[in-house]
């Protein structure tokens, strides 16, 4: 059917919707960190449907508890009470800091970031919102605005009537060494700073304080970050960044809202939610992607206080919370506990950026290898001390080439230039070793 399904999707989808390779895959099949194609070739899944199916394709145990939830009851809306809502809201906010425990269930993180805009502008009545360069929140109106991505944008400068205030630079990263942001990678060689004190933290925290004097003196609503930028290229802050953020953005009477649609459910590896390895405490936390491993879903969780300021008005929602999301998402809080995942993508994780920085060493258009546990990036660059981005036609080669050879590899960066790493979280150290492999071949093949 390859030709007929490539067909259809010339004619009859959006050409807004975009596919992955020249020739695009046709997936039939997928289980745990494996996917296969129609004519039953099988490709190690590194991307994850771009960084959701969390705990592994078609779970066994997730997949039953659908299931059975299929056999009972579909839906009703939130008019009614229906018990697995109310235990799914019990076991996520478990999960969470005490002061937040107030959960409304949506349907993606769009949505999640565009109910969190919501909500801070109505607690705090003010406006604008901070978010950073290179950050990606959403392509719903509001979120759109908050997605400093120009491509994502259709054209339209700051997405629709939805004034948001820019944003401090750190689109590429510190490129610091390993005293400068919290990775297993030394990256001694671009690092300038001395142990302790960052120079890149220090540009940063100024840039946000020179926005936040010129441009929202009066007060902000809130703040929106990735705690790594997922879409921007597994960017990472400079160590204790974030955090002075969110004391600058409290001084002014802004909401913290951490976006842990990619960082949260235990991707990070240390910790199970993103802000933690931070230490920051938000005041708004908005997911999706991985809750569901594939299954859509996304929630906003906040305290009670700022929840009330909704609730003079109905906010209303069909499918948010129906009894299959929150079956699913509750069997995969106990896959991930039961299959140790959180551990996992700390360990096997660590193991890949080891091993991915020795292609850093091998290779001189191999520019930064980032990240924490599975959310790991890989930035290709022209040489290694200019650090100018690869073109993206020859970023495009290598990973059709590592696709060919049985590997998919996410891609993203304002430039296109990274490899994104972000596999499901059950993958092995064999796996690595493979895709890895892998890599190096396409890279080797590219520099001939
Ligand atoms: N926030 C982040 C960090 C994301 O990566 C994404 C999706 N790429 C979104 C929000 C939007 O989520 P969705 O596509 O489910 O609307």
């Amino acid at each position: 059917p390859y030709d007929k399904v490539l067909e259809i999707r010339k004619e009859n989808i959006s050409p807004a919707v975009v596919t992955y390779y020249k020739k695009p895959v046709l997936i039939h099949q997928g289980h745990m960190q494996w996917l296969f194609d129609w004519e039953g070739r099988r490709y190690l899944d590194l991307i994850a449907g771009i960084v959701t199916v969390s705990v592994g394709h078609c779970h066994p145990k997730v997949t039953v508890a659908a299931q059975k939830q299929l056999a009972r009851l579909w839906h009703t809306t939130n008019i009614y009470l229906h018990p697995k809502i109310h235990e799914y809201a019990e076991k996520l906010t478990a999960l969470l800091p005490e002061h937040l425990k107030v959960v409304y269930l949506t349907n993606s993180g769009s949505e999640a970031n565009d109910l969190a805009m919501l909500m801070a502008r109505l607690y705090t009545k003010n406006f604008d919102m901070i978010h950073f360069r290179g950050g990606y929140h959403g392509g719903s109106p509001y979120a759109l605005g908050l997605t400093a991505v120009g491509f994502y944008k259709q054209g339209l400068a700051n997405g629709f009537g939805c004034h948001t205030t820019m944003c401090p630079d750190v689109f590429r990263g510190p490129w610091g060494g390993s005293h400068c942001r919290d990775s297993p990678v030394q990256t001694t060689r671009h690092c300038s700073c001395a142990p302790g004190s960052c120079q890149a933290n220090d540009k940063y925290v100024d840039q946000l304080k020179e926005t936040l004097n010129t441009c929202v003196p009066k007060g902000i609503a809130g703040f929106i970050a990735e705690p790594i930028q997922g879409s921007g290229g597994s960017v990472q802050y400079p160590k204790g960044f974030l955090k002075e953020a969110y004391k600058l953005i409290r001084e002014r009477g802004g909401v913290c809202i951490a976006d842990e649609v990619q960082t949260g459910f235990g991707r990070t590896g240390s910790h199970f939610w993103g802000f933690q390895g931070h230490g920051v405490v938000p005041d708004i936390v908005t997911m999706a992607k991985g809750i569901g491993n594939g299954f859509p879903m996304g929630a906003v969780v906040t305290t009670t206080e700022i929840a009330r300021s909704m609730s003079q008005a109905l906010h209303f929602n069909t499918f948010g919370g129906n009894p299959v999301a929150c079956a699913v998402g509750s069997a995969v809080l106990d896959a991930i506990e039961e299959d140790g995942l959180q551990k996992n993508s700390e360990v096997v994780g660590t193991y890949l950026l080891l091993e991915l920085a020795k292609l850093r060493d091998e290779f001189e258009i191999v520019g930064d290898v980032r990240g924490k546990g599975l959310m790991v990036g890989v930035e290709m660059v022209t040489d290694q001390e200019s650090r100018q981005p690869l073109p993206p036609e020859e970023v495009s080669q290598i990973w059709e080439d590592c696709k060919d050879m049985g590997v998919m590899i996410g891609k993203g960066g304002v430039y296109g230039q990274v490899f994104r790493i972000k596999p499901p979280m059950c993958i092995t150290t064999e796996d690595v070793d493979f895709g890895v492999a892998v890599l190096r071949e396409a890279l080797g093949r590219h520099m001939e």
